[in-house]
């Protein structure tokens, strides 16, 4: 059992918040400030019932040394505005400093100094871990980008709270994601596209008992056409994958699941110019960019007929017109029929996509997690989440 924010005794206490403010900063200026704003919503529920908030985020790859550019500055900066108060940013995350300015009562918000400018945090050290729980009486982790890391912010801290619990981002994916997993409405249909069959074996495998069909486009597609036979020309391709492959096909035949590949596709010559339709193979120059129109129907219809659709990676190079058009006309059939169909999208890019085509607002639910939300989909057990899981 994982407590929701809800539930959690804040009165008169200090919580400390575990968030991903891993944002993207240009000479001091955050350039997409959304993983920030995605967590407000948490951070002014914390503000209402509880005495004091420490905020404890990693900022890029410091290295365990504590290195100016990766300072929270901009973020305590960021949070000033948003919130319309006052945040202090501590010199540090842990020690004697610290815990002074956290303790005194003229200090609300607390926004800690890079978890990562101590080589403990990645390393999960016991110690580290116990000098952060310190400074709180409750630990609250929102932050499930960074579930699948073992670190000491996100697993060692949490055995020492007797209070704990999911803030409402990462609550929300476990809203979303855990269905899936546990129990999808049926017809539940799967669509994996992007670069690389390797990265999504893992998803594959877990989902095939439970999908009741899985449609394959992007570039991964040419793996399993290439290991049917089918020319593909200079398409993308994994030489080492392609026996995996075959063993998936089968796979999903024994399970009963319909594997569906493209049957026609958009194609570019080797500047991925001229863009010009190919049924079937693919001539030897040419590269396949992007499922063609036929395939893209079926896998329109194919999403018109489901419960429940789970979309991880674009079915073509989609940063690139016309190559663009297959995804869009996925997220636009998502969106034309939501609510009905429930859609979560997993994956920066397939989200980009989705937002490409702005319709984010009519996707039942854009897991921002990233290689979290791949693990969980995996069935791994995170780090993050197990470390808020209490015998009820
Ligand atoms: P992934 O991170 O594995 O989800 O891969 C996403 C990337 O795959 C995106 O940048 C897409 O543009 C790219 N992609 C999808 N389909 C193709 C394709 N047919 N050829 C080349 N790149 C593709």
């Amino acid at each position: 059992m994982i407590r929701k924010l809800a539930d959690l005794d804040l009165r008169d206490k200090t919580v400390f918040l575990r968030v991903d403010f891993n944002v993207p900063i240009d000479q001091g200026k955050i350039t997409e400030p959304h993983r920030i704003d995605s967590a407000l919503p948490t951070i002014r529920e914390i503000l209402q019932r509880a005495k004091t908030l420490l905020i404890a985020s990693h900022l890029g790859r410091p290295d365990g040394k504590v290195q100016p550019k990766y300072s929270l500055a901009p973020v305590r900066d960021h949070l000033v505005r948003a919130l319309n108060q006052a945040v202090i940013l501590a010199p540090d995350c842990i020690g004697s400093d610290v815990e002074r300015i956290v303790n005194d009562p003229a200090n609300r918000i607390v926004l800690l100094e890079n978890l990562r400018f101590h080589k403990e945090e990645e390393k999960n050290d016991r110690n580290f871990a116990q000098a952060l729980a310190k400074l709180a009486e409750v630990y609250i982790d929102d932050a499930f980008g960074a579930a699948h890391r073992a670190h000491a912010s996100i697993s060692g801290m949490a055995e020492f709270f007797k209070i704990k619990g999911a803030g409402l981002l990462l609550q929300k994916e476990l809203d979303y994601l855990s269905p899936i997993l546990a129990n999808p409405a049926k017809p539940f249909v799967t669509i994996l596209g992007g670069a690389k069959v390797s990265d999504k074996i893992g998803v594959i495998k877990n989902l095939l008992p439970k999908v009741s069909l899985l449609l394959i486009g992007g570039a991964m597609a040419y793996t399993f056409l290439k290991a049917k036979g089918i020319a593909i020309g200079k398409s993308l391709v994994e030489q080492d994958k392609l026996e995996l492959a075959a063993e998936l096909m089968k796979e999903a035949a024994a399970h009963g699941v319909p594997l569906i590949l493209p049957v026609d596709h958009v194609t570019g010559d080797l500047e991925k110019k001229n863009p010009a339709t190919n049924d079937g193979s693919i001539p030897p120059q040419r590269l396949g960019l992007d499922i063609g129109p036929k395939t893209a129907v079926q896998f329109a219809d194919a999403i018109r007929k489901a419960k429940m659709v789970l979309w991880n990676g674009p079915v073509g190079l989609f940063e690139v017109a016309p190559f663009d058009q297959g995804s869009r006309l996925l997220a636009n059939t998502l969106a034309e029929n939501y609510p009905r169909v429930v859609s979560v999208i997993a994956g920066g890019d397939t989200v980009a996509a989705v937002s490409a085509c702005g319709v984010e607002n009519k996707i039942t639910h854009l897991s921002t997690g990233g290689g979290a939300t791949l693990e969980f989909l995996e069935g791994r057990e995170l780090p993050g989440i197990k470390a808020l899981e209490e015998n009820s």
